[in-house]
């Protein structure tokens, strides 16, 4: 019997993630993706595999075995990836509250993680800020990888282990069950899986219309400090705590909640909350900012930038680093609450989108499932 073929829409993270759960499952499966070289969301990430964002159930159990996939990848191939886990400083009692907090919900939930003094804490990162400090919520489960190298090797790897073929700079102007069409050329396959990442408007824009979608543009910038060995775990400040939906477990949250509304209106009002990771060579990677709407405009923003440096500064003892890059990216989002969208506009046609801040994290472990679920 032939193998049933299948073509994913789509080089980013979640196309690339499809892509491998349909080999495994043995599919011949061919990528078309519309540059040269996937350029969407999925390079201009911090590279955080981030369980400790993820709630308890099935968004922690899928950026679990995400990690753990990224992990086999890269014990098996030149992708770089760093088990540093992750690090949030507390400068304030309600932070700290909210951190202790979180460490017995943790700790019940059966996550790996830690409550350090600040003696323990200077200790575990090389740039934590010493003033002010009270401690943190260490957590061992986060690995960082480089997000340009890997949706770069990713597609090697495939190719290489899993016989996945990739059609680079071509536009999918068209689906039908059975087909796609680049323009005029016509390819046949038994199954289609659109992986578009932000662009709602090419392929079957009527169905993304039945959603509650926005887009979510953030700002981000790449750091370089003289002198600066290896950071640690990745750091985030206590803005990061009124952001993830796993914080939310924390009974004091609202009122951390209610300070920032009162004291920091103009972070929360960009969706400013910060966070560092380090990639290979020792640069970091710093963000970010979150505005939302349908048409994200073009522009990165300087005193948004400047903003977050500004409380960059408040929890770690970077030395005026310099600045080398500066860019946005934009991904899809579903505005109910809903952590991804899967459906099927037609038979044997599937959409998987709008996996929001996640996708480096869960997108492995997702596609894994709904491929099963076919
Ligand atoms: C600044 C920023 C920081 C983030 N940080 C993190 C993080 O640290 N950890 C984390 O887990 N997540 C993070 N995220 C979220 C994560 O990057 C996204 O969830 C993920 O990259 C989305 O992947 P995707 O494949 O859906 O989209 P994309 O990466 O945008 O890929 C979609 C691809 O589809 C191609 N395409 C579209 N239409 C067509 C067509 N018609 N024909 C052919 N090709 C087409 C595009 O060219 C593109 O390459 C971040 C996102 C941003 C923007």
């Amino acid at each position: 019997m032939s193998k049933k073929s299948a073509i994913v829409i789509g080089a980013g993270i979640v196309g690339l993630a499809t892509a491998r759960a349909l080999a495994i499952k043995g599919y011949a499966v061919k990528i078309i993706e519309r540059n040269f070289k996937a350029t969407g969301a999925s390079i201009r990430n911090f590279g955080m595999i981030w369980p400790i964002g993820q709630p308890a159930g099935k968004q922690y159990e899928r950026s679990i075995k995400s990690r753990d996939i990224w992990k086999v990848i890269g014990n098996s191939s030149k992708l770089w990836y760093d088990p540093v886990g992750s690090l949030h400083l507390a400068y304030h009692d309600d932070e700290w509250k909210v951190l202790q907090e979180l460490f017995e919900i943790f700790k019940k939930e059966g996550r790996d993680v830690q409550l350090l003094n600040k003696e323990a804490l200077l200790k575990k990162s090389a740039i934590a800020k010493e003033k002010n400090c009270v401690g943190g919520l260490y957590s061992n489960e986060e690995i960082i990888v480089d997000p340009r190298e890997a949706i770069s090797i990713l597609p090697v790897y495939f190719q290489e282990k899993l016989n996945i073929h990739f059609i680079w700079g071509k536009t999918v102007t068209a689906v039908r069950s059975g087909q796609i069409a680049i323009g005029s050329e016509i390819i046949r396959c038994d199954q289609v899986f659109i992986c578009s990442g932000s662009d709602f408007e090419t392929l079957y824009p009527e169905e993304y219309a039945k959603f509650p979608l926005t887009k979510c543009k953030l700002q981000m910038m790449r750091l370089v400090e003289a002198g600066l060995s290896r950071i640690g775990p990745a750091l985030c400040g206590g803005l990061s705590l009124i952001h993830y939906a796993s914080f939310k477990a924390a009974p004091s949250l609202h009122l951390l909640k209610k300070r920032y509304e009162e004291d920091m209106s103009e972070f929360l009002n960009l969706g400013i909350h910060v966070m560092v990771s380090q990639n290979q060579t020792g640069q970091l990677t710093v963000g970010d900012s979150h505005e939302y709407g349908l048409s994200p405009d073009p522009f990165d923003r300087s005193h948004i930038n400047n903003m977050i440096l500004e409380y960059l500064q408040e929890f770690t003892s970077l030395n005026r680093p310099e600045l080398i890059e500066s860019w946005n990216g934009v991904y899809g989002k579903l505005t109910n609450g809903q952590p991804d969208l899967f459906s099927s506009p037609e038979p044997d046609v599937f959409i998987v989108n709008a996996v929001g801040g996640a996708g480096m994290t869960v997108s492995f472990g997702l596609t894994e499932e709904l491929i099963n679920t076919l």
